[in-house]
Formats: structure tokens, C-alpha cells, sequence
């Protein structure tokens, strides 16, 4: 029996249930990526990612060589090159691993019609989250919106299930060589329509299990300080990973629990916080899996204060803002680590969108798209209900009018101004006291500190104090209406 498997958020060796089921099943077995073209083209995704996306294909094929399997490529509709493939290379069975995205779903279910046309079965897995949605529910089976009870729920299914990873695929099925031509090799980014960019998270699946090693012996176990520090390598910087399949979530929490089991120096606490992270990971996946609509518009209808009305005004605010020139260091910082680098902290994540929604008050759905073309972890329902928690609008959104300081926050993270001055080289040599604040400085510390404020680094953009007033009294308006 010939087996496709169709490779697709899941670019890995180990612990990958569509390759090995293939294994395990056929006799010959063909890995196999499709570029989706109108994906490529709608540019929901930006070079940072894509670039990523190509590091992890690399990896992929060599590693699949490795084991006697060649990964073949083909680009266009996805829905096309499947069947075609199928065709082609007269497949008797096509293996993939499920995805939750809508738009995934749709694709999956019309390639599996038009392969049943062919008389070719589609067996698919469970692979990207731990548990999926049908499988963490309700009392009565309804579908979760409070984290907290889905975190309940979620991980009393792991102590009773306790899912192990698989191993890498020992004996494997070879495509004999003559019988479908060998694959040229991979389009380049710049070929893909994208510009060629060097990930600044190191892709494939050798780099993610070499971060998490790292990350379990040492930073996890200060995770719960660690996390909240922009200016430290505190966090995992995982997501990269997860969101291509690079490492599985499975794996990822075997391997943290594993540690408190050797013992040694370790922190509990602080290795329960960092898997309760995944488990946010999770739970925006059911979010998204049981609530689709939620790519349309607000989960809730809530009433929140009405945007700013669209024009040349909302335009300037809003491209300040992507570009890191709001006059608010800390929010600069975090635009400029996105743009430069493809990821931002996730503290900072909060601070920059509290800011545009509140301060700016542009609507979330921009700042979500801008995210999305940006990040190299861009995942729908991560950055999804992460917006919508900002927003307020979501399942569990953060509490009605909290509004972020961007001042305070920046006071209480980056207590030295580590971060800032790292992304915000104009305000390097600012001292600590006014690094949170610049434009309180005189012009005589302006001058020493080589910085003119609305020359060299701007204004405040908005005046903090008033905008969250203005908020405020619009959100009221509402509430009364
Ligand atoms: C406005 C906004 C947009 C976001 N967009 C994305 C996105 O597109 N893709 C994405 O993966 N994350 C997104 N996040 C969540 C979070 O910021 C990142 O997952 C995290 O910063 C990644 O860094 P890390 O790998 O070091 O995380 P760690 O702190 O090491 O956490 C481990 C893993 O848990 C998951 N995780 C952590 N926090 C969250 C969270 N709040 N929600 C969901 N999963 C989480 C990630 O997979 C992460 O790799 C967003 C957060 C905000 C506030």
C-alpha cells in the first residue's frame, strides 16, 4: 500500500502521529508539503514567517532523507496538488494531522471529498494541542469559555491520560526511486514572493528541542518572575516552534514534568505556571475550534467604546504605532522587536495592545492583522483570543475598562530600561530616572543624553492620563445607553 503524508503545521520526526500511522500501515510512504499559492498571496503571513517556514522545511527534508524518505513539494491550491499528487503518484491512502483553523477545516474536508471521488481514504490525527476540543468539556458537554474551569478541566484528563509522545518511525517504508521523480529543490522566499530575511529564532526541529533543553534546565525554574521580564531571556520562545510543529506540545510538557521528577534544583510552582501556558495555548484552540466565528468579529457583544472614526488622523496614530514612534518607550520597544525580529514578549504583547485599543482606540482587529503579518509565531487562535482578551470582547477577556499604563508597566518590568534601550537605540544613554518617560527630561539632560525629544525620539503620541479618561467616559456611555 502507497501512503501520502501531507506535512503541513507539523514539519517533525518525532512524536508525529500521521507519519508514524503511515509507517506502521504502508509499504511505501511519500511526505509530501504543498505551498498553499492563494494563502501565499492573500499576505496574512509576512517574511519573517515564511522564512521561518523554509529554515523548517530544510531541516525536514533532511531529516526524512535521513531516515530513506524524500520530501516532495508541490505550489498552488492545496485542494489541486493533493489530488493531483494522489493521482500522480497512484496513492492509496492520504495520512495528515488535523488543523483547527476554519478556513484548514474547509480545505481538509474538500480535498477528502474529492480523494473519496478517487477512491483514496484520508486517516487523520489528532497532533497540534494535547487534547481537542470535544475532549475537554463542560459539565453538560457544552464547549468552555472560562479559562480557569477549562484549566481544571484540562488537566484532570492529563492525570488520568497522561498522553506519551511517539517516537521517531524506526522501520520506514521507501518509495522505490523510479517510480515518482525526485523534488527540485525548495523555492526560495524571495521565489515565494516574500523578502529573504534570517529567523531570529533558529528553525527546525533540532533548534527546538535544543531551546527547550536549555529552557527546562535552567530559565523554567524562575518562570514565574522570569516571564513578566522583557529585558531577560526569561520565557521559552517556544512559540515558533509550536505554532509549525517543530516540537510537539506533548513532548514539550513531558519533558518539563520530567525534570521535577529527577529532582535537583527545580521549582514546581514555576514548572506548573509555564505548562498552564500551554494550556492557554489549548484552550484558544477549542476557543477557535468551537467558536469559529470569532475570526469575524467580537466573541461577546459587549459594549465597549466606540473606535476612532477612520481618516488621515486615525491613519497617522495607527502607523505611529506599528513603527514604534509613539513617544512611549516601552510600547516603541516592543513595535521595534516585532519588526526587527518577528516575536515580541508577551508582557509587552499586552502593553501595545492595551495601548492601541485603549489609548489609541483603533480597532483590535488591525492590531491583530498587523500582529499576524509580523510574527513568526502567528497562529489564528493564539493571536486571535489574545486580541479579544485585550479587547475585552472575548471568552475570557480581560476585565471591562482595565486600561494599561504604559508609564507604570514600564516601571515595574523594565525596571532599568534593559529592553527599551536593547530596541529604542535613541534613548540609550538616557538615565534610568527618565528612561520610562523621556519627554520629562530638560533640555539640559536632553543634551546629555544625546537625545532632543521631538527631534531625535517623539512626543507622546497622546496624552496617557486624558485618553484613558476619554475612554472611560465613552465605555460609560455605552453602559447607560
Ligand atoms: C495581543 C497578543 C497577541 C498574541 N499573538 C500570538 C500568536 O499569534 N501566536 C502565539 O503563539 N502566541 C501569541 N500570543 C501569546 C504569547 O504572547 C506568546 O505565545 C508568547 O509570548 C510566546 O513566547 P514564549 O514562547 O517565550 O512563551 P512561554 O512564556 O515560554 O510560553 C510557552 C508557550 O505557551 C504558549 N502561550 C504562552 N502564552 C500564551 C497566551 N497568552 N496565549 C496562547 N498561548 C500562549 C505559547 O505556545 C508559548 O510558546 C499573543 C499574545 C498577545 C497579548
Amino acid at each position: 500500500m502507497r501512503g501520502i503524508v501531507w506535512f503541513r503545521r507539523d514539519l517533525r520526526l518525532h512524536d508525529q502521529p500521521a507519519l508514524t500511522a503511515a509507517c506502521e500501515a504502508c509499504s511505501e510512504v511519500m511526505p509530501l508539503f504543498v505551498f498553499d499559492e492563494p494563502l501565499l498571496r492573500s499576505r496574512v503571513f509576512g517574511s519573517a514567517c515564511v522564512n521561518f517556514m523554509l529554515g523548517c522545511l530544510q531541516e525536514l527534508a533532511s531529516a526524512l532523507a535521513g531516515l530513506g524518505l524524500t520530501l516532495r513539494w508541490r505550489r498552488g491550491e492545496p485542494l489541486d496538488e493533493v489530488v493531483q499528487a494522489a493521482r500522480e503518484w497512484k496513492a492509496d491512502v492520504v495520512y495528515w494531522n488535523r488543523d483547527y483553523e476554519p478556513g484548514a477545516i474547509q480545505r481538509d474536508l474538500a480535498v477528502q471529498q474529492q480523494l473519496a471521488q478517487l477512491g483514496v481514504p484520508v486517516r487523520t490525527f489528532k497532533d497540534h494541542v494535547v487534547f481537542e476540543a470535544e475532549e475537554v468539556r463542560g459539565a453538560t458537554g457544552e464547549p468552555m469559555q472560562r479559562y480557569s474551569a477549562y484549566r481544571a478541566r484540562w488537566w484532570a484528563k492529563w492525570q488520568a491520560t497522561k498522553p506519551a509522545p511517539l517516537a521517531v518511525p524506526r522501520s520506514v517504508p521507501v518509495v522505490k526511486a523510479h517510480s515518482v521523480p525526485l523534488p527540485e529543490p525548495f523555492p526560495s522566499a524571495m521565489e515565494l514572493g516574500y523578502d529573504l530575511v534570517t529567523p531570529w529564532i533558529e528553525p527546525g526541529e533540532r533548534n527546538g528541542q535544543k531551546r527547550l533543553q536549555w529552557f527546562i534546565k535552567g530559565p523554567i525554574h524562575t518562570y514565574g518572575n522570569g516571564r513578566n521580564q522583557p529585558g531577560i531571556d526569561g520565557s521559552s520562545q517556544l512559540s515558533p516552534h509550536f505554532r509549525f510543529g517543530t516540537l510537539s506540545a506533548r513532548t514539550a510538557i513531558h519533558t518539563a514534568l520530567g525534570a521535577l521528577a529527577k529532582g535537583g534544583r527545580v521549582s514546581r510552582a514555576d514548572v506548573l505556571i509555564w505548562i498552564d501556558e500551554l494550556v492557554w495555548r489549548e484552550f484558544f484552540q477549542q476557543v477557535l475550534s468551537a467558536f469559529p466565528r470569532v475570526v469575524e468579529g467580537p466573541f461577546r457583544d459587549v459594549a465597549v467604546p466606540p473606535v476612532r472614526e477612520p481618516g488621515p488622523e486615525r491613519d497617522r496614530l495607527f502607523q505611529a504605532w506599528c513603527d514604534g514612534k509613539t513617544g512611549y518607550p516601552i510600547v516603541d520597544a516592543g513595535m521595534r522587536q516585532l519588526n526587527r525580529t518577528g516575536w515580541m514578549h508577551n508582557r509587552v504583547r499586552m502593553i501595545v495592545a492595551s495601548f492601541l485599543i485603549k489609548d489609541l482606540r483603533i480597532d483590535w482587529q488591525s492590531g491583530e492583522r498587523y500582529f499576524m503579518r509580523q510574527l513568526l509565531d502567528a497562529d489564528v487562535a493564539a493571536n486571535n483570543g489574545n486580541w479579544q482578551w485585550c479587547a475585552a470582547t472575548g471568552t475570557d477577556a480581560m476585565r471591562g475598562y482595565r486600561i494599561f499604563n504604559p508609564v507604570l508597566q514600564s516601571k515595574k518590568f523594565d525596571p532599568d530600561g534593559a529592553y527599551i534601550r536593547a530596541y529604542v537605540p535613541e534613548l540609550a544613554r538616557v538615565a534610568a530616572k527618565w528612561i520610562h518617560e523621556p519627554h520629562m527630561m530638560s533640555l539640559d539632560e536632553q543634551r546629555r543624553a544625546g537625545c532632543r525629544i521631538g527631534v531625535d525620539y517623539p512626543l507622546p503620541l497622546v496624552d496617557h492620563a486624558q485618553a484613558r479618561r476619554e475612554y472611560l467616559d465613552l465605555g460609560k456611555q455605552q453602559v447607560s445607553r
